[in-house]
């Protein structure tokens, strides 16, 4: 089966962030990471998640490029070289930039398993009861957590 448009994005996305992943643990700063990550998933001709995976849908990753283009990786390097990278719409847990993620209390996440060990301490079922309560106008805890995407710059 081929993938939708939106599957390409968030196989590109869960792959880039593999890949950052994968730099940070291996000492690289966040911007360093960053664009080496970033140019790992620009340089994929398949699909990196299956043994014979499909070839890359080029639009979809042109798409993908729109969003996390080179003025991310400048935004990264000029905030990090002014130990400023908190200003930026990045993950408090990992410094992933982010333009699908959640926003609780005031700090982003990249990802489910970021925000349950940055923001819960490891604790899934409060962030689930959170999301909830999040998504629950008439509630204290309405707008406070949720998930949510971005279209424009992490710095704005
Ligand atoms: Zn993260």
């Amino acid at each position: 089966m081929k993938y939708t448009n939106e599957q390409w994005q968030m196989v590109f996305t869960i792959f880039c962030h593999d890949c950052f992943m994968f730099w940070k643990r291996e000492g690289l700063s966040t911007a360093k990471a960053f664009e080496k990550a970033r140019m790992e998933t620009l340089s994929l001709k398949h699909d990196p998640f299956s043994p014979k995976g499909q070839e890359v849908d080029t639009q979809a990753l042109s798409q993908w490029e729109k969003l996390y283009n080179q003025q991310t990786v400048d935004l990264l390097y000029a905030y990090e070289h002014k130990n400023a990278i908190n200003e930026l719409r990045v993950c408090s847990n990992c410094g992933f930039p982010i333009f699908y993620g959640y926003y609780i209390s005031g700090s982003f996440f990249c990802c489910d398993k970021c925000a349950v060990d940055g923001a819960y301490n490891g604790n899934e079922e409060r962030f689930t009861k959170d999301l909830e309560h999040g998504d629950d106008p008439r509630d204290l805890m309405w707008d406070e957590v949720y998930w949510s995407q971005w279209h424009y710059p992490i710095n704005e």
